[in-house]
């Protein structure tokens, strides 16, 4: 009964399979969704409204949101939102809902972008103007998400557009690093049993379409021992020494170029002044792989070079009446992989939205907030909110804003081609 309410309802903006996506049905589609008038007025109000969406991007990125403090900046998206006439709520996380009821509140479409970034508080994120340049750490990823979203709202708001299922506007927490996707996978937890599709803005252009998510595991090395003084303690095991040691066998791991495999050696710490022997030493490790297997042989090469690191160092000290050294490998997060059926619905709706705009896209696979519902087999991909960018995660970070309105537009039309919309209102 269901599946018959949603083919009877949903006909019009519901995409067509790739298979069939070229040539005239593409086109017949493209024509279905140029003739709707309110889907037309909403993209004109995206095209007289790129500058708005440049202020809003400059004024939520000077806002710091570090993962875990995002609230503030979370508050000032709640309000753009709720000027969209939206009904938002901040959840237990602390991601920000607006709601847009559809014929269908059974059926629910998730548009999301993160609102954290990687830079601690304390980083001057005050927006600088070269030209047309907006720069700041930040200001594209991923404040060109967040732009994207509340203008994409505002412009179905302005244009009275009813969605047939239910759409959600989502701010969420926690994208980035030891964030470790806890926003998405509390929406997709407390969403779940309806959730048709999810799509996430993150970061800038509109070159490619996220379609796989590239596993990924944190890991932290922790070695520890007794600590002392440099000249009077000399030849005690020294945890530093041992961490030097590990890594240096660590970094001499081979990785497949394919299936692709990485590692990073992240973050380093320990230590307490120049003239101690540490009592601790602490190392990050971001390993990736395009195959679950490979990540496992990495976790446990890591663990084998830190034991043989600390087994060094304790062969080679001079004085180990003192006490010896301890270690431990905990996994800091985990993103799980996962893929988008290449005759998803979502990913015909982003080809035809691509079509209408008269823009391509080459298919990516890459760590987003998509890995969650990927893994779990519902459709999602991650795309760019338009223009360009570049230095992310550096405090170099710059966005231009020309080719916005492009993005924008397809992010909006990706969007109703799986929401659908309802019959024009006669006026
Ligand atoms: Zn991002």
């Amino acid at each position: 009964m269901k599946a018959f309410l949603v083919c009877a309802i949903i006909p019009f903006l519901m995409p067509v399979r790739p298979s069939v996506a070229n040539g005239s049905t593409r086109s017949a589609l493209s024509g279905q969704i140029g003739d709707n008038k309110e889907v037309r007025a909403a993209l004109a109000w995206l095209t007289s409204n790129v500058n708005w969406a440049s202020e809003q991007q400059a004024r939520l990125t000077e806002i710091p949101a570090p993962s875990f403090q995002e609230s503030e900046r979370g508050a000032a998206v709640k309000a753009l939102l709720v000027a969209a006439g939206l009904n938002v709520e901040v959840d237990g996380t602390g991601n920000v809902i607006g709601e847009l009821p559809g014929a269908s509140d059974k059926e629910i479409v998730v548009l999301a972008a993160h609102l954290d970034t990687v830079f601690p508080v304390g980083t001057d994120v005050k927006v600088r103007r070269d030209g047309e340049r907006l720069l700041a750490p930040g200001i594209s990823d991923n404040g060109t998400g967040l732009a994207g979203l509340v203008a994409i709202a505002r412009a179905i708001h302005e244009a009275q557009i009813a969605p047939r299922r239910t759409v959600l506007f989502v701010a969420d927490v926690g994208e980035e690093g030891e964030g470790n996707l806890r926003g998405i996978r509390a929406i997709v937890d407390a969403y779940r049993s309806g959730l048709k599709a999810v799509i996430v803005l993150d970061g800038a252009s509109t070159d490619h379409v996220t379609t796989k998510a590239l596993a990924s595991r944190r890991l932290e090395a922790v070695i520890t021992g007794p600590g002392g003084h440099s000249w009077s303690d000399f030849g005690m095991p020294n945890p530093i020494n041992a961490l030097v040691r590990a890594a240096v066998r660590f970094i001499n791991t081979k990785v497949p170029a394919s299936p692709r495999t990485t590692f990073n050696l992240g973050q380093i710490e320990g230590g307490t002044s120049v003239n101690s022997i540490p009592f601790e030493a602490h190392l990050k490790v971001d390993v990736r792989s395009e195959s679950e297997g490979e990540l496992t042989r990495l976790e446990n090469a890591l663990r084998e070079c830190i034991a043989a690191g600390v087994r060094d160092e304790m062969e080679s000290a001079r004085d180990r009446s003192k006490g010896k050294l301890e270690w431990k490998l905990q996994l800091l997060g985990s993103r799980p992989g996962g893929e988008l059926a290449a005759d998803s619905p979502l990913l015909a709706a982003l080809r035809a939205a691509d079509a209408i705009v008269g823009n391509e896209s080459r298919v990516e696979r890459s760590s987003t907030d998509a890995n969650v519902p990927l893994s779990l087999g519902i459709d999602a991909i991650s795309i760019g909110a338009g223009g360009t960018g570049g230095g992310a995660h550096s405090l170099q970070e710059w966005y231009d804003p020309a080719g916005r309105d492009l993005g924008l537009k397809r992010a909006l039309l990706t969007l109703l081609g799986v929401a659908g919309v309802g019959p024009e209102r006669s006026r």
